[in-house]
């Protein structure tokens, strides 16, 4: 079995230099006594402990959020700043009489205004929900219709574009605050312009007393599988956010943290939000969308040390080869983790040609909240897997049975569907609507995943594929992630999602569809070449038995590819829903 060497991780917290022994001692009460709580008894409130606590004497004056903006813009925000600009927001909410548990909306870009709205928001009581800008207008009408959004913060051009059409089919919006993005000299009818608020608005403000329970984010999941569900969480997921960070991320407060991901989706609040500010780190916020050269200049220029992204953009990044990677000079970077999809081997050697770092995969869900299983700093990684439970996670590898209990599967190595102990903080509370789904998950005190994995000898965790994803083809049980990742091997594929597509005779054939990386024709000596470079590392009842060779993959907003929609149009059934959809068709 292949490991790679550790990463370089000078101080990681020393707790977790001997894994199973930090696993035993763990408690989460003991975690949540990392954090501050509300002076006098007062609960626990994400936004208190990710800024107001930070924000007094010497540690206010450090930098909180380094904002780069698309067109060259810097600004650095101190955790001072952050405090006051956030209060002023959860005054500008009480000023509107918003009540707690209110549904604040977000539809920007990442501009500082989503951030110190959330933030903001957080304080009052609010549920928050930050939404992919890029959304249309009918994924936005869905979505703050389920949350019954009482405010909307969002900028002017995104107003009249997307919200304004379908305004009157949201009776429950009362208030919408503009940031001015257009050269209109009006703004945009029913909607107040946030400055103003914010400059009249108090900079300081005492956070209600919060119970631990109190709801503070709805986030909706990727939409890969179906139809997006609305996971609710609860105040008290900072102590997962902040004790998982420092877990896995290995994560302090002298770092600068860039986590990719857009607050559209949970790894953009939970890691691009709470909790590297819960740490008193640096967090570096880049508004521009995805471009190599770019990502290659920030972790240059901004001297980036932990930097969290996913298996979408590393694959972007390997299509354009690790030269340009290694001409670069990273002495700051010490830790690359990604979430968000099976972390291919490839890409994890990647990591080490282009920074001499191995990419940390680890794996977590919306509705986990946080993340879940990792490949530990202090661990040697093994390319392909997605590491081990954190501690305070219980992780097991279960089949059902016929009378509808689970029972662990049988032997180390055998497949079985991912489920978790409930019991962890930032555990979902309920899929907002729908109660009836959100019971399914669970059989006993287990929380079924809906991903299949297996666990190796040493404890490590596989991921094997969706449930909805798995192939049966002629009686075996075929994941797409090993189809997949033995086609990422080749020197001329982007990227690969693979589908079970009916057959009469054995059930589901195993079929590839395939980009190239630039400077690779799509003919078909080359269909040709895959099909038997998979033949022969697969073996010919794995091996897909058609390659489809296709300019790009559909993909969610979240960077995952979206095996479902391949299917569905390969089959010619109805696309369903396709909310997230990211490439245009
Ligand atoms: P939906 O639930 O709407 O179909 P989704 O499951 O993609 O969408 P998310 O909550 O954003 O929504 O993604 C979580 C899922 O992403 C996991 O259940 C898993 O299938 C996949 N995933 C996340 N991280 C990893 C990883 N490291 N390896 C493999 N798969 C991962
Ligand atoms: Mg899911």
């Amino acid at each position: 079995m292949e490991i790679l060497r550790k990463s370089r991780h000078e101080a990681q917290a020393a707790v977790l230099d001997d894994y199973p022994s930090t696993c035993a001692s763990f408690s989460w009460e003991e975690a949540r006594g990392w954090l501050d709580g509300l002076p006098d008894g007062g609960g626990l409130n994400i936004a208190h402990e990710a800024v107001d606590r930070h924000a007094a004497g010497e540690a206010g004056e450090r930098i909180a959020i380094r904002w780069l903006g698309k067109s060259g813009t810097r600004r650095e925000i101190r955790y001072r700043e952050l405090a006051e600009l956030s209060s002023r927001f959860a005054n500008v909410l009480e000023t509107l009489g918003m009540a707690r548990g209110a549904g604040v909306f977000l539809l920007a870009g990442r501009i500082p205004e989503l951030y110190l709205a959330v933030l903001g928001a957080l304080k009052q009581g609010a549920v928050v929900t930050p939404l992919f800008s890029a959304f249309g207008p009918e994924p936005i009408a869905t979505r703050m219709t389920l949350g019954e959004g009482r405010v909307l913060v969002t900028t002017t051009s995104l107003y009249r574009r997307k919200v304004a059409p379908i305004r009157d089919r949201l009776p429950s919006l009362e208030h919408v605050l503009v940031v001015r993005d257009d050269d209109f000299e009006a703004l945009p009818e029913g909607t107040r312009e946030l400055a103003p608020l914010l400059e009249a608005a108090a900079s300081d403000y005492t956070i209600p007393a919060t119970d631990p329970e109190t709801p503070a984010l709805l986030h909706f999941t990727s939409g890969t599988t179906g139809k997006p569900k609305g996971a609710l969480h609860v105040h008290q997921a900072v102590v997962a956010h902040h004790a998982t960070a420092r877990f896995a991320l290995d994560l302090r407060a002298d770092d600068v943290f860039w986590c990719t991901a857009d607050p559209g989706w949970v790894t953009g609040t939970s890691y691009g939000i709470i909790a590297p500010l819960s740490l008193g780190a640096t967090l570096v916020i880049d508004e521009a969308e995805f471009d190599a050269e770019r990502w290659y200049q920030i972790l240059e220029r901004e001297a980036v040390s932990v930097w969290y992204t996913a298996p979408t953009a590393v694959r972007m990044m390997m299509k354009g080869g690790s030269a340009r990677a290694r001409a670069g000079n990273y002495p700051a970077l010490r830790f690359i983790a990604s979430v968000g999809e099976p972390l291919n081997p490839q890409a994890v050697h990647w990591g080490m040609e282009a920074f001499g770092l191995p990419i940390h995969d680890n794996w977590w869900q919306t509705e986990t909240g946080g993340i879940m299983i990792a490949n530990f700093a202090s661990m040697d990684i093994r390319p392909g897997a997605m590491g081990k439970p954190l501690p305070g996670i219980e992780a097991a590898v279960l089949r059902r049975l016929p009378d509808g209990g689970v029972a662990p599967v049988e032997h180390v190595d055998d497949e079985g569907e991912l489920a978790l102990r409930v019991g962890w903080p930032s555990m979902f509370r309920t899929y907002l609507h729908e109660e009836e789904r959100y019971r399914r998950c669970f059989v006993g005190d287990w929380y079924l995943t809906g991903d299949l994995a297996r666990r190796d000898h040493d404890g490590y965790f596989w991921f094997v594929g969706r449930a909805d994803d798995m192939i049966k083809s002629a009686g075996h049980l075929i994941g797409p992630f090993e189809v997949e990742s033995a086609l990422m091997e080749h020197p001329a594929v982007a990227e690969v999602g693979v589908i079970g597509k009916p057959d009469p005779v054995i059930g589901e054939i195993v079929k590839a569809f395939v980009a190239l990386k630039p400077g690779h024709e799509p003919d078909e000596a080359l269909r040709r070449e895959l099909l038997g470079f998979a033949r022969k590392r697969l073996g010919p009842a794995v091996a897909p038995k058609e390659i489809d060779i296709q300019p790009s993959l559909p993909r969610t907003r979240s960077g995952k590819i979206m095996r479902r929609l391949l299917k569905a149009r390969e089959l010619g059934l109805p696309e369903g829903d396709i909310s997230t959809l990211e490439t245009p068709r």
